[in-house]
């Protein structure tokens, strides 16, 4: 048990996806970018920092432990097995997770598939929210104009560019509001491609903390090559 006062930092790292449209036999998270694999790359950025009280990595099945960290980090390391779509799988990481933690811990939820979050906006998102009632998002400004499209593939709506954020992770909430508003999710049988949706729908309005839109998710085979560009920048891509 934590001090109610001092929440604990937790990081959810859902890995358990096939990653089918990237057309590869191994999962993306696999995939080597340099000297690691994208799933070490994203794993050696929270490890990295002190701040964390532990990551639990959700893999699923013959999904490899990937060799990062000192055994110190392998200390602060959780492996859960996964669930069938991405929601199944945080769930699976937060039931482990409220075993071990108070309600009022914060958990910051990141997709493996998304090795070149900037240090600097973890250390922001954590910064911002950590007195926050609710929680929030890394999110980017769209610099696109989009369009609502209706059935028929006409457009319906611009949307207001002004107004309009791409969601990124992490996603930082409480792990007692952010486990009851999954459950519900899930026993209304809606679909939650994200954290924040599932608290929407429980009437929370998440905060939009702005990040870098080099925070990609990798998902088709070119995004390789990107994220490769934003870890060299990052001085972190290592040797292949
Ligand atoms: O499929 P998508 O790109 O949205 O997946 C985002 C993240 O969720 C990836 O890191 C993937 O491994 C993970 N995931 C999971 N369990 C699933 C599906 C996806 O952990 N059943």
């Amino acid at each position: 048990m934590n001090d109610a006062a001092q929440p604990s930092l937790w990081v959810l790292i859902p890995a358990a996806g096939l990653g089918r449209r990237m057309g590869t036999a191994l999962p993306k998270q696999f995939l080597r970018l340099g000297s690691r694999t994208v799933l070490e790359h994203t794993l050696s950025i929270f490890l990295e920092d002190p701040a964390i009280r532990g990551v639990v990595l959700v893999l699923g099945v013959g999904g490899d432990v990937p060799s990062v960290g000192t055994e110190r980090d392998r200390g602060r390391l959780f492996e859960v097995p996964g669930g069938a779509e991405r929601a199944d799988s945080v769930r699976n990481g937060l039931e482990f997770l409220a075993r071990r933690g108070s309600p009022q811990d914060w958990v910051l939820v990141h997709d493996a598939a998304r090795p070149c979050l900037p240090p600097e906006d973890l250390e922001r998102l954590i910064r911002t929210l950590m007195k926050d009632p609710v929680g929030g998002i890394l999110a980017a400004p769209s610099t696109d104009t989009l369009k609502l499209s209706d059935e028929e593939g006409r457009v319906q709506e611009t949307l207001d560019r002004d107004r309009v954020w791409r969601a990124l992770t992490p996603q930082m909430f409480r792990l007692g509001l952010l486990r009851e508003a999954l459950n519900a999710a899930r026993v209304a049988g809606v679909s939650v491609t994200d954290e924040a949706s599932a608290m929407e729908r429980q009437g929370f309005r998440p905060r939009l903390v702005e990040g870098s839109p080099m925070n990609i998710k990798i998902t088709r085979p070119e995004d390789l090559d990107a994220a490769r560009v934003y870890l060299q920048k990052q001085n972190r891509l290592g040797e292949s």
